[in-house]
């Protein structure tokens, strides 16, 4: 029996800030382009409440998601190692997995699409003859660095590195040292050889799809395409293909913050968060309640238990307890604050707490996926980036786009609880915080328009579409004979 419609396999790295993206790419291939699509799940041993119940929802029966089995990464990885290094072995071990699923598949896939950490598994999609395409689940800066550092000679890198000088990427806004990658910062670390062989196998794929608009980042896709910048790196077709992120989900009933947003003004709320994984110190911790507090804005505030080293201390077990305790916050801040805030434990409905009308701003880690539901219900930000391209989104949506606000720390990195108040009523209350939610008002129409029938990021996607289509007919033809 034939295939009739295009199949696509898609693999997605651990953690929600990769699955959420993922499922929405997945949802639109099928719902505006026809595809049957399979997305792979790489199992982790500490399963994630908020994980388990998104892949459970009813509005995603249209996708088959099969969770690959669960791989012992003990003795392969450094219990210390960073969280991108732990992400990428379990990756590396799943693909046995993935590989003897996609053998045993009645209608073989006619494209793989992996996420950044899973470009290794392009090689299966060259075994049985699939077209292979990487999906970035972030923007197209951070896809520049992430192919033009490969290229460079250990002394251009060791300028940006030892010497703290910007990096010159051809064609691209420069790339401050503070900014520049964790993944950069030290040569011996396995993370550090794990992205220069992911950096150089992107551009292995027949093209690459990224979370983003070609009106977002004119200047950079300019550079990914030009012979004479960074094309000749590139090699293969770029494809902005976003926002895609998740919708509004049915109304929720009870949902006791969702009923406190519904009787507070319109706009006058800040919302913070610090994603999936995001934690902060306890010294942190207790400046931002004190700077909210002195504020005197109303807040809702995802909270987790202080970690003192660890920025991403929640990410292989987003959502999961612990018991609600506030024990670390100032003494008396739940008492004094009762009436200006609601704290949520752990995960909150995010998507709808910044679609709705009360909020009016979004204190952000800068997660590429928190970014653009802000983006998309015209919140302006406060920026707090902790790891990842964090730092690259906050300078991008800070000085380039001028759609945020961006703290200043003290030299040991706190942000202390008068420049937090100071920050919050420059985006909720000072005439620069209108100037910026105006601005970041006409960025959520160009977003929309990019993803509407007809618009740039929607005709990327039916290019990629159609190039699976020839592919699965040339195939069809082909066992015809
Ligand atoms: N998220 C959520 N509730 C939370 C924290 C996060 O729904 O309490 C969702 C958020 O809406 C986003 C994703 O989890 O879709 C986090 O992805 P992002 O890229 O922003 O950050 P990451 O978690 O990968 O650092």
């Amino acid at each position: 029996m034939q295939n009739t419609k295009p199949h696509a396999a898609i693999l997605a790295s651990p953690g929600m800030g990769h699955l959420i993206p993922v499922i929405e790419l997945g949802k639109r291939l099928v719902t505006h382009h026809g595809f049957h699509v399979t997305i792979f799940v790489v199992s982790t041993d500490s399963s994630s409440s908020a994980q388990t119940q998104l892949l459970n929802s009813p509005n995603l029966n249209f996708l088959d998601i099969i969770s690959l089995p669960l791989v012992d990464i003990t003795g392969l990885v450094d219990p210390a190692a960073s969280i991108v290094t732990k992400i990428i072995v379990m990756m590396r071990e799943s693909l046995a997995g993935l590989r003897s699923t996609i053998f045993s598949m009645e209608y073989r896939p006619t494209v793989l699409i992996a996420d950044l950490f899973g470009t290794e598994a392009l090689t299966i999609a060259d075994e049985f003859e699939m077209l292979k395409y990487v999906f970035i689940a972030s923007n197209a800066w951070f896809l520049a660095i992430t192919i033009y550092v490969p290229t460079l000679d250990k002394r251009v890198e060791d300028e940006h590195i030892n010497g703290q000088k910007p990096l010159k990427i051809p064609g691209c806004e420069p790339v401050r040292f503070d900014d520049t990658l964790d993944a950069y910062l030290d040569r011996t670390d396995q993370v550090y050889e794990e992205y220069i062989r992911i950096g150089r196998e992107i551009c292995m794929a027949d093209g690459i799809l990224l979370n983003t608009w070609e009106d977002l980042e004119p200047k950079t896709f300019e550079a990914l395409r030009d012979q004479n910048l960074l094309g000749r790196v590139t090699r293969v077709p770029v494809y902005p293909i976003g926002p895609l992120a998740r919708q509004i989900g049915p109304p929720v009933l009870d949902n006791q913050v969702l009923n406190w947003l519904d009787v507070q003004p319109s706009e006058s709320v800040i919302y913070v968060s610090f994603g999936s994984g995001g934690t902060l110190s306890a010294e942190q911790t207790i400046e931002l309640a004190y700077g909210l507090e002195l504020s005197r804005q109303r807040f809702i505030w995802v909270l987790r238990p202080p970690v003192d080293k660890d920025v991403s201390g929640s990410f292989f077990n987003a959502g999961n307890g612990p018991d609600g305790s506030a024990s670390f916050l100032p003494d008396g801040f739940m008492t004094r604050t009762k009436k200006l805030g609601r704290i949520v434990h752990m995960w909150a409905q995010q998507v709808e707490i910044l679609a709705h009308p009360a909020v009016g701003g979004f204190l952000s880690h800068c997660g590429w996926n928190s970014t653009l539901e802000s983006i998309l219900n015209g919140v302006p930000m406060i920026t707090w980036p902790l790891y990842a391209e964090q730092k690259m989104n906050a300078t991008l949506l800070s000085e380039d786009l001028g759609l945020a606000v961006r703290p200043l720390a003290r030299p040991d990195g706190v942000v202390r609880r008068e420049e937090i108040s100071k920050m919050v009523r420059r985006i909720m209350v000072d005439k620069e915080g209108y100037v910026i939610r105006k601005r970041m008002k006409e960025a959520k129409g160009k977003a929309l328009e990019a993803v509407s029938k007809g618009g740039s990021s929607d005709e990327s996607l039916s290019r990629v579409a159609e190039d699976c289509v020839i592919s699965l007919q040339s195939g069809n033809r082909a066992n015809d004979h």
